[in-house]
């Protein structure tokens, strides 16, 4: 089976893990803070703390932003369902707004100003323009889990340009991998002391009542990322820019050889921006038999996504399909082709030439 994404694990990621089974610290230790500072070089942002997850460190920017009951947390309808979830988390409301047809982000001038919060997903990888909102809700949290290794003219995602706080996530078929992990990027040195208390049971250390004295004054958990998993993610971010590099290039190659096919393409990259390419995600007609025709081929193509408003947890928001016009629309056609560092060029050209197959059908 050739999937649609996977992990890039070489002897070195290998060695790096090993060396922490190893040592003396297993759970969040040394290899967590050099991935954290690591991260905040590379993004250019002040303060990165890492998460076990990408969910968790949605659900800590949701918490340390201080959401709540009475807010309203807008966010896309093309994405996984934890970008939405956040909100529910920590008992907001989450509320989508449709998509753009020309980058399939949420539209951000449809941001209604009455929004608490917005949550914009930088689908595929491809960043969207946080300068295109009206009004600049309270809360910005960037759900960047397809952007790491993404730019703007603003600079690295995850940088908070204009933004409160950035989520990531690590897991294996994202741009870099940590197993499972994620990890929430800021500016703002009270909200990253908030992140870090939140994944850590809401502990605060109080020395002078004793070295063992700790108090919990708010809710918190156990999300932390471990040592072994750092190491790997630290292993993984020296060959984030070849990686980047490598899914622009296959990208670019679907693009040439896919220009006279009845495919609708992704969005591009505006000049100035770099795409992530977490996902390559094309149209096509007929798409159920598409998807049938190349699971049986032996290639893991996927679907991003059932839209938010179509999953039953959705009846909070009120929307039926159908109500967001263009996301539904382009749902009907989506479909995720194979896109990894890993991807060879044959195998790309048998996924061409059995997508090419199947397509050609619809001209009979
Ligand atoms: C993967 C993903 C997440 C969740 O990350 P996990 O690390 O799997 O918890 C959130 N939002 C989007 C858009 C994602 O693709």
């Amino acid at each position: 089976m050739i999937p649609y994404g996977r992990q890039a694990v070489d002897d070195q990621d290998i060695a790096a893990v090993v060396d922490v089974l190893k040592g003396d610290w297993l759970t969040q230790g040394p290899a967590v803070e050099a991935f954290e500072t690591a991260v905040s070089d590379y993004l250019e942002v002040e303060h990165v703390v890492a998460f076990s997850s990408g969910t968790a460190a949605l659900h800590g920017a949701a918490a340390a932003a201080g959401l709540g009951p009475g807010d309203v947390v807008v966010t896309s309808p093309l994405t996984f369902m934890a970008s939405a979830n956040c909100a529910r988390y920590v008992g907001a409301a989450p509320a989508l707004v449709d998509i753009d047809l020309e980058t399939w982000n949420l539209d951000l001038a449809e941001v209604p100003g009455s929004a608490s919060a917005v949550v914009p997903v930088h689908y595929a990888g491809l960043p969207a323009d946080l300068g295109r909102m009206p009004v600049r809700p309270r809360i910005v949290i960037e759900d960047a889990a397809h952007a790491f290794g993404a730019r703007t003219a603003d600079g690295p995602v995850g940088n908070c340009a204009r933004s409160d706080m950035c989520c990531f996530s690590f897991h294996p078929v994202k741009p870099i991998t940590t197993g499972e992990g994620g990890a929430v990027t800021t500016n703002d040195a009270s909200l990253a002391a908030a992140l870090r208390r939140f994944r850590t049971h809401g502990a605060v250390p109080r020395p002078e009542s004793g070295g063992w004295c700790y108090d919990i004054a708010e809710i918190g958990f156990n999300y932390r990322m471990t040592d072994i998993h750092a190491a790997l993610g630290l292993a993984q971010l020296a060959k984030v820019e070849r990686f980047i590099a490598r899914r622009n290039e296959l990208a670019e190659r679907y693009r040439a050889v896919l220009a006279d096919l009845p495919v609708g393409l992704p969005p591009e990259a505006p000049d100035g921006t770099r795409h992530g390419y977490h996902i390559f995600p094309v149209r096509v007609a007929h798409r159920r038999r598409v998807y049938e025709g190349l699971r049986g081929a032996g290639i893991g193509v996927q679907v991003h996504y059932r839209p938010v408003h179509h999953h039953a947890i959705s009846a909070d928001i009120g929307l039926e399909p159908g109500d967001l016009p263009r996301c539904d629309a382009l749902y009907e056609e989506l479909l995720s082709l194979p896109l990894y560092p890993g991807l060879t060029e044959a195998e790309q050209d048998t996924v061409v030439h059995e997508l090419t197959r199947l397509v050609g059908q619809d001209r009979g």
